[in-house]
């Protein structure tokens, strides 16, 4: 188990994941995307009998569902039933589904306990957990927990440059769609009790990961 767990939540574009993982590889430490696993279960819906939409509420996702998730920042990778997933994952078939799975009661449950299971197995000294339901939910009793946002247009430009989107407006209205859908399920706007709020809407990305690392630095390791 890694002896620091450090939280960080926050909508689409908020620039999270590659913060996340920035920071853990300047700390040596390992780096979660919680998110993928939700990506690669959407990705199983599609593709391997039994795990269909409609069968989540019922299967049992701890032998059915057989994920595999690098946490090394410089070697990521995502699994499932041995087939690689990295970067399928990404594609706008599953970002358009995947509000739906996430919604499933019995997913979050499992997922939770997966994201713990994953923590507990780290064998680095820390280790960044990212989503939308960590500092809250999974990981409550993190040393640190960060809700890192920006306004609006700021994670608009930003995703559009991530995925090299031409067509900007349509980028726009499925982020939006998307973080409509996963707010209803996840409140991931405001920061739970002992959340510090890290708005990045006026720093650069290097910024943002020195405010990162700081507060990692600052934070109480006996918490
Ligand atoms: O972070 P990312 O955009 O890859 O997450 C994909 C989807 O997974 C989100 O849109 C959300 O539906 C779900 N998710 C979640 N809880 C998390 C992480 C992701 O519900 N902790």
């Amino acid at each position: 188990m890694a002896d620091f767990v450090a939280a960080i939540d926050g909508p689409a574009g908020s620039g999270k994941s590659s913060v996340s993982k920035e920071v853990a590889r300047q700390l040596g430490w390992g780096y979660l995307d919680t998110g993928a696993a939700y990506r690669a279960l959407t990705w199983a819906t599609q593709n391997i009998k039994g795990l269909e939409l409609d069968q989540l509420p019922e299967v049992d996702l701890a032998s059915e569902f057989d994920y595999a998730i690098s946490i090394d920042p410089d070697r990521y990778w995502v699994r499932v039933s041995g087939i690689d997933v990295t970067l399928v994952i990404r594609s706008t078939k599953i970002a358009e589904a995947v509000s739906e799975v996430a919604r499933v009661p019995a997913v979050r449950t499992y997922m939770k306990q997966l994201t713990r299971a994953l923590v507990a197995e780290c064998p680095k000294q820390g280790i960044v957990v990212e989503g939308r339901d960590i500092t809250s939910v999974v990981l409550p009793d993190a040393n640190i927990r960060l809700l890192l946002t920006a306004s609006e247009e700021v994670r608009l430009k930003r995703r559009s440059a991530e995925v090299g989107a031409s067509h900007t407006d349509q980028v726009a209205k499925q982020v939006t769609h998307r973080d409509n859908a996963d707010s209803q399920v996840v409140d991931f706007m405001t920061p739970a009790e002992g959340v510090q709020l890290l708005d990045s809407t006026n720093l650069s990305f290097d910024q943002t990961v020195s405010a990162v690392v700081k507060a990692i630095e600052h934070a109480d390791f006996e918490d």
